[in-house]
């Protein structure tokens, strides 16, 4: 399977969609935000003032959360540049994904976000213009030195490919029974590919720009594999009643790491490019976000609701990839099951966490001696 032509979120906007269910997403922008402002505090103190701010989002997606991107750096910028600059600044954004995702939907959703954006602008900045920049963000996407701000939410977790060979038969991932190996492949390359990442923005960004990333963490306790250990359980159960085929659970293996603060402070050391501001970890249940959608005065949620709701975000997140591998008749069957398993699980241990990092980062400035 190439990961790089079948990833991308759940289309459109119905109920299954990632503009539907990416709440979970949302909540990390919320936390993160004040260090997204610290980030563009310190890009305005050390670069001349862009006249046109020109600010990548890459791994857009498609859905309200993108939108919330451009609004909160708008806002950020108009509160930071108030007191400093004269004249009104322009903005420039470029939202990337991967070709498969839906830009359709999200452009058709700019109009009317724009004309909020437009009528916001006469006494306080000036036009703000939204591009289209497919590709992976694992090559180049931009022009040498053209970029002021990197910003790029829950998207670097996802690898450029699963690593081959594994040998992983019952498991779409890493368990606490792999064998080593199978870890260190897996770490290799995520190292691999962080690199690789940050050595092309380091291209792509003035000196002195910004970047700004959040990504799916691992704390000691890596319980979001919970997850992932959840659906290769049910993906076992449906091999044995011959709904799937055994040769497509052992041949598929997730394109996607979960690093600790550790691992990536090395690979950012290491490449060098930047330096670095904010690493740090935060830690939220997985359905930290639910009270967004539901009213339950009691606060005592049944667990078939929290369940579902969590079915949801991750059929949002892996159906495209599951649909390529095991077929669309199947996933209906296999998020119910799925869904039943965390209840099972939610049953059991009650809490469900996971850690997401936040990293802020500015690009060196060439030595001058
Ligand atoms: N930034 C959005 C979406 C996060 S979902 C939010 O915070 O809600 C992760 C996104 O990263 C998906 O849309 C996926 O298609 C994209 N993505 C994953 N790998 C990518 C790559 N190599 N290049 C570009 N986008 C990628």
């Amino acid at each position: 399977m190439d990961t790089q032509q079948v990833l991308h979120m759940n289309d459109g906007n119905g109920e299954t969609s990632y503009a539907n269910n990416s709440k979970f997403q949302k909540k990390v922008m919320v936390i993160a935000k004040p260090i997204l402002e610290e980030s563009i505090k310190r890009l305005y103190s050390v670069t001349p003032h862009p006249c046109c701010l020109k600010v990548a989002d890459l791994g857009c997606s498609s859905g309200p959360n993108t939108l919330q991107v451009i609004y909160d750096i708008i806002n950020i910028v108009d509160i930071t540049t108030c007191n400093l600059n004269p004249k009104l600044p322009v903005f420039q954004f470029f939202l990337n994904d991967l070709f498969g995702n839906d830009f359709n939907t999200l452009f058709q959703s700019l109009s009317q976000f724009l004309k909020i954006i437009e009528e916001k602008k006469t006494q306080k900045f000036g036009p703000c213009f939204v591009y289209a920049a497919p590709g992976t963000f694992y090559s180049r996407l931009f022009p040498n030195n053209f970029l002021h701000l990197v910003h790029s939410s829950y998207t670097l977790h996802w690898l450029s490919q699963a690593p081959k060979e594994l040998g992983n038969k019952e498991n779409i991932h890493l368990t606490s029974t792999s064998p080593p190996e199978m870890h260190k492949a897996y770490r290799e390359q995520f190292q691999k590919d962080f690199k690789l990442f940050l050595k092309l923005r380091s291209q792509e960004l003035v000196p002195g720009g910004a970047m700004f990333l959040t990504l799916l963490g691992r704390d000691k306790t890596p319980v979001m594999r919970k997850a992932w250990e959840l659906i290769s359980t049910t993906l076992n159960d449906m091999v044995l009643e011959n709904l799937t085929e055994a040769i497509k659970l052992e041949s598929f293996n997730l394109p996607l790491y979960d690093s600790t603060i550790e691992e990536a402070k090395e690979v950012i050391e290491e490449e060098g490019s930047f330096t670095l501001l904010r690493l740090e970890s935060v830690t939220l249940d997985w359905d930290a976000h639910i009270n967004e959608d539901i009213n339950d005065d009691n606060n005592e949620l049944d667990l078939n609701v929290r369940a579902e709701f969590i079915a949801k975000y991750h059929r949002a997140v892996l159906e495209p990839l599951l649909k390529a591998q095991f077929g669309e008749e199947l996933m209906d069957q296999l998020f119910l099951r799925f869904k039943n398993k965390v209840v099972q699980w939610l049953m059991e241990v009650q809490v469900l966490e996971l850690s997401t990092l936040i990293i802020s980062l500015i690009k060196n400035k060439p030595c001058m001696d």
